[in-house]
């Protein structure tokens, strides 16, 4: 027994040598994987609930890697959120951002459409965030209404003053904060109190359970119902199937975002769709 326990500790340590040598690598190809052209932004389609109208965009971060191929974003951000890469890679994903917004301006509807960036907590604890969103607005002259920040709860816990004081700054540029993953966290409800968010994204773990589970069910409709009274703009993500769609409908949830609606699409192909929608 004592044998096999040493071996079996072998194996462990062995794979966990695995683990960190492959995240270390993974960490030194993600440095200069944007200069190199490796990285780039999908756009996943934001409609209104009432009329189906396409309103915005989240951008999300994809890595194309020569050798490793695709990395999800689950893996990669992580890595660059532990080694502090985040902190060079979220202003120019930011900045890309907003460029590439201006140019869907010369398209008909694409001078309303807002784009939703992800912000790491990262990004919110080392320097001024809302000096980059500034920046970033500045240079490519996108107006500060288009642009709405994500930030997930966990970038809210723990220092809320923090959370606060940078809102109102987002705030009095005009540039809309949502709150992502809401639901998840657990105290959602005592981070609407502390820290005034413009809208909040239901995590699509809700959305994937409504129709089976009535507590979730139950938590979607009340989220809903909450906001709106607090007058905070609710979206949903991660819609699959029409039946979904229909049961955030009934509870007039504002804006809808999910595969069922339009998966994650590159700027041509965002622009194609703006010129074939009605
Ligand atoms: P998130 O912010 O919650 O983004 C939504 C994720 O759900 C995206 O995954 C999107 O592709 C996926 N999704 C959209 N519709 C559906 C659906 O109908 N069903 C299912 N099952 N999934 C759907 P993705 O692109 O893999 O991104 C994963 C996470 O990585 C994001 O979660 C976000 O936390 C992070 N991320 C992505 N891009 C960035 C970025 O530029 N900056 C930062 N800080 N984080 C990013
Ligand atoms: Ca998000
Ligand atoms: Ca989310
Ligand atoms: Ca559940």
């Amino acid at each position: 027994a004592k044998l096999a326990g040493k071996n079996c500790y072998r194996y462990y340590s062995r794979a966990m040598d695995h683990a960190v040598e492959r995240r270390v690598h993974m960490e030194q190809e993600l440095r200069g994987a944007w200069e190199r052209g490796e990285l780039h932004l999908v756009y996943q389609p934001i409609y209104r609930t009432r009329d189906r109208r396409l309103v915005g965009v989240e951008v999300l971060l994809r890595w194309q890697h020569p050798q490793l191929g695709a990395i999800p974003p689950s893996v990669f951000i992580q890595v660059a959120e532990q080694s502090g890469l985040i902190e060079q890679l979220g202003p120019k994903v930011l900045r890309a951002a907003c460029m590439e917004a201006r140019r869907w301006e010369a398209v008909a509807g694409g001078e309303q459409l807002f784009v939703s960036v992800n912000v790491s907590p990262r990004q919110l604890r080392n320097g001024d965030l809302s000096d980059v969103v500034v920046a970033c607005l500045a240079e490519s002259g996108l107006p500060a209404s288009r642009l709405h920040i994500e930030l997930t709860e966990t970038a809210v816990i723990g220092d809320e003053m923090l959370a606060a004081s940078l809102l109102d700054k987002l705030h009095r540029h005009g540039v809309k904060v949502w709150l992502d993953d809401f639901g998840t966290g657990f105290s959602g409800l005592s981070h609407l109190r502390q820290v005034p968010v413009d809208g909040v994204k239901i995590d699509k773990s809700f959305v994937a359970d409504m129709q089976r589970d009535p507590d979730d069910l139950a938590l979607t409709t009340a989220i809903i119902a909450m906001c709106h009274a607090l007058g905070i703009t609710v979206v949903a993500e991660g819609i699959e199937q029409e039946a979904q769609f229909d049961l955030l409908a009934q509870r007039s949830c504002d804006l809808v975002q999910g595969y069922w609606l339009g998966r994650p699409l590159s700027s041509t192909q965002l622009v194609q769709l703006l010129k074939t929608s009605p």
